[in-house]
Order: C-alpha cells, then sequence, then structure tokens
C-alpha cells in the first residue's frame, strides 16, 4: 500500500506538492511549489505542511519554475535536511529563481509593514528570505535523466525528459511493498510536441498510477507557424503606429522561445530596426544559463549553432540589468519590444512598463503563457477595461494578442497522445489544471483510453493498492479554503462601506470628479464580476 497525499498543485495550477509514504514509513516529496494567484492561495504558503519537513530525506524536483520549486527554501527552514533530486539544469536554474523569489517575499512583507504601520499594525515576515534560499541550494543533489537510482532502500526513481522547459523531467517512482512494488510517474508539466529548444517529452509505457499535469486539457494550442505570424503581426502592429510592443515573459524557457524566434526573424530579415530590451535580471541570467547547456537542446537548436549562431542573440538586442536601464526604456517614446517579467503581471518591471503603455492606443500587448486565475494578466485576457497597478486605474487600450501557440505546455490532444503511450493501463489521477480543463480532459480519456480517472482536491489522501483506490477526504481541521464564504463577507463588508459613504455623500455638499470616477471604475469592476 502507498499513501499519496496531494498538498498543492490540484484544483489549481500552483503549489505543486505530493507526499507519497510507503508501506515500511519511508516518506518522500514530488515537489515543493509556491501557490500563486490572490490572497487565499497565498495563505496556503503559510498554512502547516500536512507533514514534518524533519522527516522527509527525499525530494523529487520536475523542475525549476516557482510553482513546483518556490516552497523549497521554506521547507528547509522549516527543518528539511535531506537530498533534492533533480536533474543538472534544473539544479543551476533552481539557484537563480529560489533567489530572486526570496527577494520577492522579503520586499512583499517590508511593503505590508510599511502599509501596516501607517494602520498602527505589527510587522510582517518574509515567507523566507534570501539567507534561507542560500541554505537550500545546499541541498541539491543533481543526477542525469535516464539513470535508475535508489535514494532510499525500497524506492527507486528515474528522471525522463518531460520536454517543457530545459530540464523539466517526468518521474518514474518505483515503491517496494510486501509483494513486489508499485510503480507511480508523475508526469510534471509536460511540453508539446516540437517544442523550441528542449526535446519531446519522453515516452513512457508503464505505470500502476499516473499522476498526470492537465493545465490546458481543455484546449488546443495553435500551431507554432501561426503563432509566429500573430507575434509578427503584434510587432507590425505597433511598430506602424510608433507605439512599443509588451511582452510579459516568464523569465525560463518562454523569454528564451521568444528570444529564439526573434533571432529567426532576424536572420529572415522580418525584423524592423528597433531595440529590443530584455528587461527582467533573472530572464537574463537565464538565458546565460540557456547558453551553457547546449547538450540538452533538440536537433533544431543545434542545427542553429551549428551555423555559427547564438539561438538567443540578435544585433538589436540589449540586456538591462539596472533599474536605471529599465526606467530609460520609457524615457524614449520611440517603438521598441520590450520582454520583461512577471509572465502574469502581477510584478516586476512589466507592472511599470504595463502603466507606461498599456492606455496608449496602438501599443501591443503580447500574452504568451498562461494566466492564472486572479491575476492581473487573466483580468486582461478576459476582456477587463481597467486594470489597477500601482494602486492606479490605468486603461487598456493597447491591442491585446494572446498567443497560445508559445505555450510550454502540453494541449490537450498532446495529453492524450501521451497518455496512451502508456500500455499498463494506470489509473490516472489529474492535477495542475483548473476544475474545467482537469475535468474536461477526464472525460477524454475516459472515452478514448477507457482508464480509470480521479481529480483529487486540495490535502485528499490516495491509498494505492495494485489495483484499488480508497480516497480518503482532508481531515476536518484542513478544511479547503471556502470561496463562498469569503464572497459572501466581503459583499457583507462592502455594503456597509456603502451605507456609510450615502450617509457621507449626503452630509456633504461637495463631492470631487475623482471621487465620482473612481466609484464608476468600482462600480465597472462589480459589473464584471457579476457577470
Ligand atoms: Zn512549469
Ligand atoms: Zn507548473
Amino acid at each position: 500500500m502507498v499513501r499519496v497525499t496531494c498538498l498543492g498543485g490540484v484544483g489549481t495550477v500552483t503549489g505543486s506538492c505530493y507526499l507519497v509514504e510507503s508501506v515500511q514509513g519511508k516518506r518522500v516529496l514530488v515537489d515543493c511549489g509556491l501557490f500563486q494567484g490572490g490572497k487565499l492561495m497565498d495563505e496556503r504558503n503559510y498554512q502547516y505542511w500536512g507533514f514534518d519537513p524533519k522527516q522527509i530525506k527525499t525530494l523529487f524536483l520536475t523542475h525549476a519554475h516557482i510553482d513546483h520549486s518556490g516552497r523549497i527554501p521554506k521547507l528547509v527552514r522549516d527543518g528539511f535536511q535531506g537530498q533534492i533530486i533533480t536533474s543538472p539544469p534544473t539544479a543551476e536554474l533552481c539557484a537563480i529563481m529560489l533567489l530572486d523569489s526570496a527577494h520577492i517575499q522579503e520586499m512583499d512583507a517590508e511593503w505590508q509593514t510599511r502599509k501596516n504601520k501607517r494602520q498602527a499594525r505589527g510587522s510582517i515576515e518574509p515567507l523566507y528570505t534570501t539567507e534561507d534560499a542560500e541554505a537550500a541550494l545546499k541541498y541539491f543533489s543533481p543526477v542525469e535523466r535516464d539513470r535508475t537510482i535508489e535514494p532510499e532502500p525500497g524506492i527507486k526513481a528515474r528522471l525522463r525528459n518531460a520536454g517543457h522547459i530545459l530540464g523539466s523531467s517526468v518521474l518514474e517512482l518505483w515503491i517496494e511493498e510486501d509483494h513486489g512494488s508499485i510503480k507511480l510517474v508523475f508526469s510534471g508539466d509536460l511540453g508539446k510536441k516540437n517544442q523550441l529548444i528542449v526535446r519531446d517529452p519522453h515516452e513512457v509505457f508503464d505505470a500502476d498510477y499516473l499522476f498526470m499535469e492537465s493545465t490546458y486539457g481543455d484546449r488546443l494550442h495553435r500551431t507554432l507557424e501561426a503563432s509566429k505570424v500573430e507575434l509578427k503581426e503584434a510587432i507590425d502592429y505597433a511598430v506602424s503606429r510608433r507605439q512599443k510592443i509588451l511582452i510579459p515573459a516568464f523569465a525560463v524557457e518562454r523569454t528564451q522561445e521568444i528570444l529564439y524566434i526573434l533571432g529567426e526573424f532576424n536572420r529572415e530579415g522580418l525584423l524592423p530596426d528597433i531595440p529590443i530590451y530584455l528587461d527582467s535580471p533573472l530572464a537574463i541570467k537565464a538565458t546565460k544559463i540557456f547558453r551553457n547547456n547546449k547538450k540538452y537542446y533538440d536537433d533544431e537548436a543545434m542545427a542553429i549553432v551549428d551555423r555559427g549562431y547564438d539561438p538567443f542573440a540578435m544585433p538589436n538586442l540589449r540586456f538591462t540589468e539596472t533599474t536605471e536601464q529599465s526606467i530609460a526604456i520609457n524615457r524614449n517614446p520611440d517603438p521598441a519590444i520590450v520582454i520583461a517579467g512577471n509572465g502574469m503581471c502581477t510584478a516586476g518591471r512589466i507592472k511599470h512598463h504595463l502603466k507606461h503603455n498599456l492606455w496608449r492606443e496602438g501599443a501591443s500587448l503580447v500574452i504568451v503563457g498562461f494566466q492564472a486565475q486572479g491575476t492581473t494578466g487573466r483580468r486582461i485576457v478576459d476582456g477587463a477595461k481597467h486594470v489597477k497597478i500601482f494602486g492606479e486605474n490605468v486603461a487598456v487600450r493597447a491591442k491585446v494578442f494572446t498567443i497560445g501557440g508559445f505555450s510550454a505546455h502540453a494541449d490537450q490532444k498532446d495529453l492524450l497522445d501521451w497518455v496512451a503511450n502508456f500500455e499498463s493501463k494506470p489509473r490516472v489521477f489529474l492535477v495542475h489544471g483548473e476544475a474545467g480543463a482537469s475535468e474536461a480532459l477526464g472525460r477524454k480519456i475516459r472515452d478514448l483510453h477507457g482508464l480509470e480517472v480521479h481529480i483529487p482536491r486540495w490535502r485528499e489522501r490516495l491509498i494505492l493498492k495494485p489495483k484499488e483506490v480508497i480516497v480518503e477526504g482532508p481531515e476536518e481541521a484542513e478544511a479547503l479554503p471556502d470561496f463562498q464564504a469569503a464572497m459572501f463577507n466581503v459583499i457583507v463588508d462592502l455594503e456597509n462601506e456603502i451605507k456609510a459613504l450615502k450617509k457621507k455623500v449626503m452630509a456633504r455638499d461637495r463631492v470631487g470628479e475623482e471621487e465620482v470616477d473612481r466609484l464608476r471604475y468600482l462600480h465597472e469592476e462589480l459589473k464584471t464580476i457579476e457577470s
């Protein structure tokens, strides 16, 4: 019997974390990601782990993205002293990403503390600090993919290429039992076929239980070719109107894919003569790591290298490392391509560029990655007329190009093809997806492949026996966040505020135009939530 507790990355695409326990009492973790996307998700990062970090000797890490690795520094601070098994490029990428994440945590806490002080409240501790992140890096134990290892007696593992980002892996895990062993496969995030830079996902043929991502389980991506045409259109649209092209990008993989395509455009003479700014210290560091890891490139990327080019370089490309260089970009009114993080527009330099350009007619905003619920990027994609940036309502007048074909994720067809490789008819658990996506994929897997599918809830515990699964609900004390109750509370608060405001307005004879405007924005926001 193997017990798997789903501690994150279920019902959502963030916070990936699974506790696997064997009959002999061995406990290992698969991924330890950060929850992202709004206050309720953020609170989960501070809650009880669901296990004692001191007792975990092995953490398998599928890839470097923060939604899979972002709580590792906290895990170490809370007592983890085991080994973190992952591919060499993942270890290298985590070194820059965890330090960056720690920096963001520190800044957020500092900002919140300053805000609290003005309201005579206490200070806020960051989720973890730079020192915690540095300490965590010591526990990384890189292992090349395709090698079988036995990190603890009774537990065997092998990483396989997941084709999602540089170094990303699928995890094969064999847990020793009284009568043989049970094989679990964790897909991590899966890439799509013919993705740029990295090789296609490894095909796995057998598993008893498969934990598979379902981010785009309800969608088909456009082809890469169509997406390149759209990117070209977005560039031409803004250049002909003398405005900027903003590309909010995830620092790792997506940014390098965009650079790779811009490099192609440049070699084909398709790129207008305008500066291209990579305005993200993290993405600049990540690009250097990509350059140093050519042995993981696919054939097409290697062919570019063999022809004497750097796939991520072109003459007009400028790395803006300092804040001064970043600020200077918007002092110049001329057209430019600006690639800045973060990818969902919730933090980072992209917010400054949005504030300067989002309201400009003729500018292009190019969305090239998944936008989680509750993020600024998602609101823009969903058609908001205004979004809040640094406390200001900024009008969305730039043309928004949502280009799905650059996704580093498998789409519904890719996922169905990948699961079809399994000859052993595994029981499938769909994770790493919003409810609609997981459900749509689940129906397809049942209908087309006749596999049993279950979509776990947060903190659900699965008892896996050969050919039998028992599902236990989350414990009472670890209740799920109740969005409905939270929403209800906010509505009651709002009603009270409105009543108080009404009284004030009635008693006062002068109301400023700005106040009316702000209330109108609020009203509009309310209407969009309602619809
Ligand atoms: Zn990922
Ligand atoms: Zn992910």
